[in-house]
């Protein structure tokens, strides 16, 4: 029997978030110890993302995070893998962040989508998005976080127009007509034109601006945890229907497994996210790795033979939230500041990829046109273009979790009519996999592959 791997919570649903006092523009004079055009606050990978596109278009840009540098590079902070739509690697790779991350990318070449219920084999309904049908190129990646993060940290190193302030703390903020500036803890000025909320779901500067943020928890929480496993998974990520909610078994590269021998082959791998009731999340996650592992099997079957618990276990508590305003005065949301959504279709980090590229675009362009970036038409121009991309994504993420975390008959029956109809619709499974792929909707140039 194997033993019991540490367990993480990561946050609880609602939090106490510190507060930022809300100074006037007369509380500074003189020169700021940073000035630059754009202060981004929160340098999680949306932040981050968005700083490092900022700069490399020549935008001078700050990036302030509460968690010291090395935890980007820290794998005991993450425990997730995210898939990337294939909009977001071409925003990426355009950005040159990419090549950090490629060799540890998993092709996603085709999604299964299924209804079950745990110990019985899946519902013979089902739906099935081949890339073939969309063209060569994979739908996605599947790329583990401490990845990104590594390769984002890495990156930073060789740009000169990005300041990465990290750990500081923001003590005050004051949004004048013409700039905004931020006091830090340590008694530090920094002063912009424009200041990004990238600081997520919790987001303080939502709540120094007096941003209202609605949301709902959905009493379910996602365990996390890398699998090895006998066969391999060909590249095809699996969405599997519970009770309880949605049950994703994700590839992953194949991998030596730490500590490597030379001899030993390498493994094959998947990454899970597994949402159950928020009560039973702390009792799974305290099983031992076989037991784990076969209660993973009685929920996913045995198509990829059997199953092993690889390193730690997650748990990550599960709400929506949206702000109910995107911009203030200099001031934008991006990622999960502005909208923070259930897991269940792999599209969080995406949609906030998407928002960090159009505001990059029209930060740049304004300048260009010497324009102020963080003048009101600008930021009501981003919160147009912005808006029904994230309210689509709330709303097809929270129904679908809806529709498909219960056991009533009636609505099993609907739904796996509906995959097995929408299976023999090719326009229609087209168009969702070209939205899955991120490659729907006015796209920022970025997304399209084409540079600021
Ligand atoms: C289980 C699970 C699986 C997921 N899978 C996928 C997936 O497959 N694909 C996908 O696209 N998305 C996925 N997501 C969603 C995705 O992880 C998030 O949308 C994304 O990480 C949000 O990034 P962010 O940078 O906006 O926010 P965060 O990651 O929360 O980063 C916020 C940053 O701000 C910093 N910060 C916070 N407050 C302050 C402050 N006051 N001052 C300074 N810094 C501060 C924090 O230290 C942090 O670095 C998943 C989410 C979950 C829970």
């Amino acid at each position: 029997m194997g033993s019991a791997a540490a367990a993480w919570t990561v946050g609880p649903a609602r939090v106490t978030v510190p507060a930022m006092e809300s100074l006037p523009s007369s509380a500074f004079s003189g020169p700021a110890d940073i000035a630059c055009e754009v202060v981004v606050v929160g340098g999680g990978m949306v932040g981050l993302s968005l700083g490092l596109m900022l700069a490399g278009a020549g935008v001078p840009v700050a990036v302030l995070d509460r968690a010291p540098p090395a935890a980007l590079e820290d794998d005991a902070v993450d425990g997730r893998a995210s898939a990337l739509a294939r909009g977001t690697q071409q925003a990426l790779e355009t950005a040159g962040i990419w090549a950090g991350m490629a060799a540890e990318a998993e092709p996603i070449l085709d999604i299964r989508v299924s209804d079950g219920q745990v110990g019985r084999r899946p519902s013979a309904l089902f739906l099935h998005y081949d890339h073939q049908e969309v063209g060569d190129d994979p739908l996605g990646y599947m790329v583990e976080n401490r990845v990104t993060r590594r390769a984002l940290a890495a990156c930073l190193a060789d740009q000169p127009n990005l300041v990465h302030l990290a750990p500081v703390e923001v003590a005050g903020v004051a949004r004048g007509r013409a700039r905004v500036d931020l006091r830090l803890a340590d008694g530090r000025r920094v002063s912009g034109r424009l200041l990004v909320g990238a600081d997520g779901r919790n987001s303080a500067l939502r709540r120094e601006a007096g941003i209202r943020a609605n949301s709902w928890d959905y009493g379910q929480s996602a365990i996390v945890c890398t699998l090895g496993h006998e066969r391999p998974h060909n590249g095809v990520a699996h969405e599997c229907f519970l009770p309880a909610g949605p049950f994703a078994m994700l590839p992953l590269p194949d991998r030596a497994v730490e500590p490597a021998q030379s001899d030993e082959p390498l493994r094959h791998r998947s990454s899970i996210v597994w949402t159950e009731r928020r009560d039973l999340a702390p009792l799974l996650l305290r099983q031992d790795d076989g037991r784990l592992a076969r209660e993973i099997e009685r929920r996913f079957g045995d198509s990829l033979g059997a199953v092993e618990v690889l390193g730690k276990r997650w748990s990550y508590p599960l709400s929506l939230s949206w702000a109910s305003a995107r911009v203030e005065r200099r001031l934008a949301l991006v990622g999960d500041a502005a909208q923070a959504i259930h897991p269940i279709a792999g599209q969080g980090f995406n949609l906030g990829l998407r928002d960090a590229t159009a505001l990059a675009e029209l930060v740049v362009d304004s300048l260009r046109l010497g324009l102020d970036p963080g003048a009101a038409d600008r930021l009501a121009a981003y919160s147009r273009w912005r808006g029904f991309d994230a309210f689509a994504l709330m709303a097809v993420t929270d129904g679908l979790n809806r529709l498909f975390s219960n056991n009533l008959p009636p609505v099993r029956l609907i739904r796996d009519l509906g995959l097995a109809a929408v299976n023999r619709m090719p326009g229609a499974k087209r168009f969702f996999m070209r939205h899955a792929m991120g490659l729907v909707g006015e796209l920022p140039r970025l997304v399209q592959g084409r540079p600021l």
